[in-house]
């Protein structure tokens, strides 16, 4: 997360490729694109197993500079232990680094997630608040990890999801050329209709995973080689 987060995945920025293909401009092939990733990720949701707003908060958290498999394996313990924003406020520092140690940078991240349970205890009666402002003054929490619980828990589209893969694709895909995520997200919300952010992210960070992943993207199998300025066959 750009901004507060120390170790957030957006800060491992990367120089965007110049298009090596001459293509529509972005705003005439998205909705094409849209609905190919729409074919072809059906099942594309956000993939931090929780269960309430607090539990994705942690995740999403824990997700910086980590898998979702590896968080996924990490926070049943976790949330069974700490069930509420109150017990991660009060835990003994020490065994919730340990806690979230496989996850890496446990320490910055034991820190953010108590620190941001204490505000909320202190401030929000022990809630996650469904509010960007609110949730943007929680040490750890930078837009991407606010845009997350705002979509995923509340349905509210404030902004759009910018992590590594939204990042790289959208550079690949030729909706921007930063490389600050910010920036991206910016472009991003004046490119997609608003009623899409929350789906676009979802979408694609599965194809980023599955398909166009960041070494090796497999533009031979892509359902969008046709419209995408970086294919390489
Ligand atoms: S896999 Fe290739 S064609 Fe598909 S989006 Fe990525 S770079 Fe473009």
């Amino acid at each position: 997360m750009a901004g507060k987060q120390k170790v957030s995945k957006e800060q491992s920025a990367e120089a965007a490729s110049p298009p090596l293909t001459t293509v529509p401009p972005a705003t005439e092939r998205l909705p094409e694109i849209l609905h190919r990733l729409q074919t072809t990720h059906p099942d594309a949701k956000c993939a931090l197993d929780h269960n309430n707003a607090l539990e994705l908060l942690v995740a999403t958290i824990l997700s910086a500079q980590c898998t979702d498999e590896r968080v996924n394996l990490v926070t049943p313990a976790l949330f069974a232990k700490y069930p509420t924003a109150d017990a991660f406020a009060q835990a003994d520092r020490a065994e919730l680094e340990e806690a979230v140690r496989s996850t890496g940078f446990y320490r910055n991240k034991a820190a953010h997630i108590q620190q941001a349970c204490r505000l909320l205890v202190d401030k929000h009666h022990g809630e996650v608040p469904a509010d960007m402002a609110a949730l943007l003054e929680l040490p750890g929490v930078a837009r991407k990890t606010a845009n997350v619980v705002l979509g995923v828990s509340y349905g509210i589209a404030e902004g759009v999801v910018v992590d590594t893969h939204v990042k790289r694709l959208a550079q690949r895909l030729g909706f921007t050329a930063e490389t600050d995520p910010e920036k991206i997200e910016r472009e991003l919300m004046e490119l997609v209709p608003h009623e899409n952010w929350i789906i676009f992210s979802h979408l694609l960070i599965f194809h980023g995973r599955r398909i166009c992943q960041a070494r090796k993207p497999d533009c031979a199998h892509c359902p969008l080689n046709d419209l995408c300025p970086s294919v390489q066959m």
